[in-house]
């Protein structure tokens, strides 16, 4: 069910809105304008209904908080606005709210415009989703990886917790292309996001590719073993796909992987922490491939064998 944020001063507004909507969405009601940007921030709403006139901080002012919020920015937000606020529409409308109601209320109209925004919203989101998807294979694509992973590194910082990043990639892929074909590469790359991609369970770790044979993991919260034991069963996991290479280099399509796990604090730079995941990468394909190749504070070096 969609969840809808009221953010009204007046408490008989409230009731009365949440009477018509309460059926079809999931309501949080707040009664301060400093109250409801806290909320907005927390949840995720598909839509606000914003009261203009309010004691303190108003209608507009909050308009222009959630706007200029990251998480905020998107959610639509529809102005309750009175008779005597008529000329303040077009100022809200300006300030990037999608619509407005007049009170007194129509449940009729209210329930009209907010399904359409509602629906309108989910669309949106629909597109967005699909933009961050990689085509070929179905996982995050680089643009999503781009913005989730600083996310989660940013989170790491704020909450303490462990960070990992992995780069791999497949083995000798220009030969497996030069014996098979670009058709049959495209699919070992889809074979070969499948089967990671189906280890992957928690929301907080992300697995994108990166470009071409190459992808990218993300772990938040695990420890670094936990993180290393994962992306060794992954590539055993491609391995045991038995996709055929080309003989000259090896029996099976298989991975190399190079990762690290920090404890990052505040001012730590996470282009540093992927260099050094490459340059882990570089390792395992210097000590022969199919291998995963860790590293962390607390160990120097983990590899394979
Ligand atoms: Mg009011």
């Amino acid at each position: 069910m969609d969840r809808i944020l009221v953010i009204d001063d007046s408490p008989v507004q409230t009731e009365f809105l949440c009477s018509i909507l309460q059926n079809d969405y999931e309501l949080t009601v707040c009664h301060t304008a400093a109250e409801g940007l806290k909320t907005a921030k927390e949840g995720e709403f598909s839509l606000i209904l914003l009261d203009v006139v309010m004691p303190g901080m108003d209608g507009f002012q909050l308009l222009q908080e959630l706007k200029a919020t990251e998480i905020t920015q998107y959610v639509p937000v529809i102005l309750l606005t009175s008779l005597a606020d008529v000329q303040y529409e077009e100022r809200g409308l300006l300030l990037g709210a999608v619509d407005y109601v007049t009170k007194p209320f129509k449940p009729v109209i209210i329930k009209a415009r907010v399904n359409t925004h509602i629906q309108l919203y989910r669309y949106q989101a629909q597109f967005k989703e699909q933009a961050m998807v990689d085509g070929l294979t179905g996982v995050a694509n680089r643009r999503r990886y781009e913005e989730g992973s600083r996310a989660r590194w940013r989170e790491a910082i704020r909450f303490d917790l462990p960070f990992s990043v992995c780069i791999f990639d497949i083995d000798k892929f220009k030969a497996y292309n030069d014996t098979f074909g670009h058709p049959a590469g495209d699919q070992a790359i889809a074979a070969v996001a499948k089967t990671v991609a189906s280890h992957f369970k928690r929301s907080t770790d992300l697995f994108a590719r990166y470009g071409g044979e190459e992808f990218v993991a993300v772990f938040m919260g695990s420890v670094a073993e936990t993180a290393y034991e994962f992306m060794k069963t992954a590539r055993q996991a491609v391995e045991d796909l038995h996709i055929p290479q080309n003989p000259q280099v090896g029996r099976w399509l298989t991975i190399s992987a190079g990762g690290v796990t920090m404890l990052p604090k505040e001012g730590d730079n996470y282009d540093a922490c992927l260099k050094l995941a490459d340059t882990m990468l570089y390792d395992a394909k210097r000590y022969g491939r199919n291998m995963v190749v860790w590293s962390s504070p607390a160990v120097e070096q983990w590899r394979e064998r």
